[in-house]
């Protein structure tokens, strides 16, 4: 197939490109780095099968040549109002690549009688009342709190892409992504993993916020680039959960970081911002993917640490 990739120069992105590439297909990639990075691409430049364009895709896309596949994954995407990364300091920009952004890509796909598929959130659940959260939950979300610039975008995005598989037939996906770590994802955006996995490697005690009873389940980038693969072959039309089912607190993620790392820093608790609707809780029911796709992670969380720490090693010149 000929598969273009919005978000190519990001962190899944840049993954999706690799593992697309190695089984042989063509890729395009669109990017304008807004939260993304060169270098995340920079080894598949003079691949004869990668072809990179800089573009903003809330504009008009145009693309010579048949293309078989499209698979919308640019959006900024982190939560954390201290990065200049962040959603909350990119409002506008977030609401367009989710809205514009969705309605151009979709456009591209219809065009070429393509595969369609969009990479939503488990933060269109926002925080959750229902617990794990199965795909049939409609969400908690406020269209008028800060987080609303990526929840409502989301939203948007999965109503209009259905709009399109509905009236015109696009042969469409939707994966539903929950918190994802691995190589590759910016030092500086501010998630949790980043944040305290480069503290830790810098002997600092971790940031945690609130009391860090908070939970969340995080899943190893191979894992999930696995389920959007699946996916991107099955035949599903409705949303599917990626993500990992096993869930802690942060304060509990936070002490395995320090343990796995050796840090002896410890935690310092810092006020957990309120106007950010931090959500409580968050695990992914992933009954779906299990059936439909028979899929389900296999990398563990000490081991996805494992894989991780060499590149953010690297990228702080902590290596010898
Ligand atoms: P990322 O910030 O590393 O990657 C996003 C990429 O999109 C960046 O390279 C950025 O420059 C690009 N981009 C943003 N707006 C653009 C625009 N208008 N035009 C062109 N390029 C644009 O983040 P990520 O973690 O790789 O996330 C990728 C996708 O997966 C996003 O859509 C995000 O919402 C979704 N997602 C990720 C996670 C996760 O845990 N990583 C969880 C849920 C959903
Ligand atoms: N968090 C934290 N310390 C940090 C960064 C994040 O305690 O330095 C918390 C954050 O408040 C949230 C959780 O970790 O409860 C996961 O945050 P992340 O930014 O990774 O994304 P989210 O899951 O909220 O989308």
């Amino acid at each position: 197939m000929r598969i273009v990739i919005t978000g190519a120069a990001g962190f899944l992105g840049s993954h999706l490109c690799d593992r697309l590439l190695a089984e042989g297909h063509q890729v395009v990639g669109l990017d304008n780095f807004i939260t993304g990075s060169r270098e995340n691409i920079a080894h598949l430049m003079g691949n004869e099968n990668f072809t990179f364009y800089k573009h903003d895709v809330s504009n008009y896309i145009y693309i010579a040549g048949k293309v078989d596949a499209v698979l919308h994954f640019a959006s900024p995407a982190s939560p954390n109002p201290q990065s200049p990364l962040a959603y909350f300091n990119l409002p506008i920009q977030t609401m367009k690549a989710g809205a514009l952004g969705t309605h151009n890509t979709l456009g591209l796909a219809k065009a070429n009688h393509a595969r369609f598929l969009l990479a939503s959130t488990s933060e269109i659940y926002g925080d959750p009342l229902e617990h794990p959260q199965k795909e049939s939950y409609p969400g908690n979300v406020d269209p008028a709190g800060e987080r609303a610039v990526y929840d409502e975008a989301k939203r948007f995005a999965e109503a209009l892409t259905l709009a399109y598989h509905r009236q015109h037939g696009v042969d469409t996906r939707i994966v539903r992504i929950f918190n994802t770590y691995g190589p590759r994802m910016d030092l500086e955006d501010g998630r949790a993993l980043p944040n305290l996995l480069k503290q830790a490697l810098l002997g600092k005690p971790l940031t945690v916020y609130g009391d860090g009873s908070q939970t969340r389940s995080f899943c190893y980038v191979d894992d999930l680039i696995e389920g959007v693969v699946r996916l991107l072959y099955s035949n599903e039309h409705m949303p599917v959960n990626i993500g990992n089912p096993v869930e802690m607190s942060i304060l509990e993620f936070a002490e395995t970081i320090n343990r796995i790392t050796g840090n002896s820093a410890g935690i310092q608790f810092l006020p957990r911002a309120r106007s950010t609707r931090d959500p409580q809780r968050r695990r992914p029911d992933i009954t779906r993917a299990r059936e439909i796709l028979g899929w389900e992670p296999k990398i563990s969380l000490e081991e996805g640490l494992r894989r991780t720490i060499p590149y953010f090693k690297q990228k702080l010149g902590l290596t010898e």
